[in-house]
């Protein structure tokens, strides 16, 4: 830092500005975490400067040698953690690894079924502003509404019907487990293919925490910086049969010369995931997500689906009256960081939303446990029900802002030293 300070103070100055936000405040953004020095360093090492298009063994740049062995070491970890039969650590990020996994099994127009997006699913699964939606057909499934679990009856009533080349399960604010065997059972019905996206949650299955999809999806995509706790960016897992396809898929379709520092940091984060202590905090991240979703109840708002089984929990705010927006704003005041988030058949447009999405990735990896949870949810539904242009309303949030900061002091995220 000595170095990017003398060099560029400005950009040293919100380096350290995010550093002491991290320090100081509540993140409870359900697909960020805190990595580890070790994945920092290995991001910010010389890889930077390698090209490498293509992949080890076979790259149209010399000088490969080293990251050849990084990129090897990373697959290798990745093929055992998840008992895989191909990894491709290259995709730039987890929409980045969708737009290959389309690519690998699809042509253009070809009619894809997945999750809604109100209802849960990713910007990647068929949204008119996003390539998924713009050049395929996507045919979209919801949650009930009396249990706002999925329907699998729907799914495979609208497979038969629509006759999808490729089904996709996995979504951004699904809080509870997904019956994958059910999903290969109505994929294979149909001949269709089953993509996994399991951005969210691969880290959890790296733990042990949930169910894996490896063992019923053709193609599984993930990011690496969610509850994995690596690098920002993305990985494919498939089976043998389609390595070849999803490799060409990302490179050369899609994407041109790897980040050679991320594959490296990709590679650490997944040794990292191997280790016993990892099983344990993902055990932690789900128990700390359901204490904190009880906590939440216990204060007059409602989790979606009545709880959660994963790292996040969505949380209904209509009781309170107050609007996602809002509560992501008063949250913000406080020193809290979460997002607005739709609910299934939310009444209000997305920018406002009537819920919030929570998760524990973070906190977690900070050394919180359940008790700390109880406090959160304390402090997050007094910030809710805080109007900050109310009589006091300010002051009240600099007051749990304060309460905030006292806890992050106590488990400190990047502690000094
Ligand atoms: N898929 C799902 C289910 C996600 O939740 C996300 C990101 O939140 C992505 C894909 C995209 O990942 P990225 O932001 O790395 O492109």
């Amino acid at each position: 830092l000595a170095e990017l300070r003398a060099t560029d103070p400005e950009i040293a100055e919100v380096v350290l500005g995010e550093l002491d936000r991290l320090r100081t405040g509540l993140q409870l953004i359900a697909s960020e975490n805190l990595t580890s020095p070790a994945v920092l360093a290995a991001l910010g090492s010389t890889l930077t400067n390698k090209y490498a298009e293509g992949y080890p063994g076979r790259r149209y740049y010399g000088g490969c040698a080293q990251v050849d062995r990084a990129e090897e070491i990373g697959v290798a970890r990745a093929k055992e953690l998840f008992g895989a039969e191909h990894a491709n650590l290259q995709p730039h990020s987890g929409a980045s690894a969708n737009l290959a996994a389309y690519a690998a099994l699809l042509q253009p127009g070809d009619t894809v079924l997945a999750m809604d997006l109100p209802h849960g699913g990713h910007l990647t699964h068929g949204s008119r502003v996003n390539f998924s939606g713009r050049w395929f057909r996507t045919v979209g499934y919801t949650v009930r509404a009396d249990t706002e679990l999925i329907d699998y009856d729907e799914v495979r009533d609208l497979a038969r019907t629509h006759r999808p080349k490729m089904i996709i399960c996995g979504a951004t604010a699904y809080p509870r487990l997904i019956d994958f065997a059910r999903f290969r059972e109505i994929a294979d019905e149909v001949e269709a293919y089953l993509m996994v996206d399991a951005a969210h949650f691969i880290g959890l299955v790296a733990g042990r925490a949930v169910p894996s999809p490896v063992p019923y999806a053709d193609v599984v995509c993930a990011t690496t910086h969610k509850v994995l706790r690596g690098p920002r960016g993305g990985m494919i897992l498939c089976r043998g049969a389609l390595a070849e396809r999803i490799d060409k898929a990302v490179f050369p379709f899609t994407q041109g010369g790897p980040l050679m520092h991320a594959v490296a940091a990709k590679a650490v984060a997944l040794r990292e995931a191997a280790q016993p202590e990892y099983q344990a905090y993902a055990a932690q991240v789900v128990r700390n997500a359901q204490a904190l979703a009880a906590g939440l109840a216990a204060e007059g708002m409602r989790p979606v689906s009545g709880g959660t089984d994963t790292h996040l929990a969505l949380i209904d705010l209509r009781e309170t009256g107050v609007t996602g927006r809002a509560a992501e704003e008063r949250c913000d005041a406080a020193t809290i960081t979460l997002n607005k988030n739709a609910i299934p058949y939310d009444p209000q447009k997305p920018m406002v939303a009537s819920g919030i999405r929570v998760g524990t990735p973070s906190v977690t990896t900070q050394g919180m446990r359940e008790g700390q949870m109880r406090q959160i949810a304390g402090l997050i539904a007094d910030a809710v029900r805080t109007d900050p242009a109310a009589a006091g309303g300010a002051d009240r949030l600099a007051r749990i802002a304060g309460a905030v900061a006292e806890l992050a002091r106590e488990f400190p995220a990047y502690p000094r030293g």
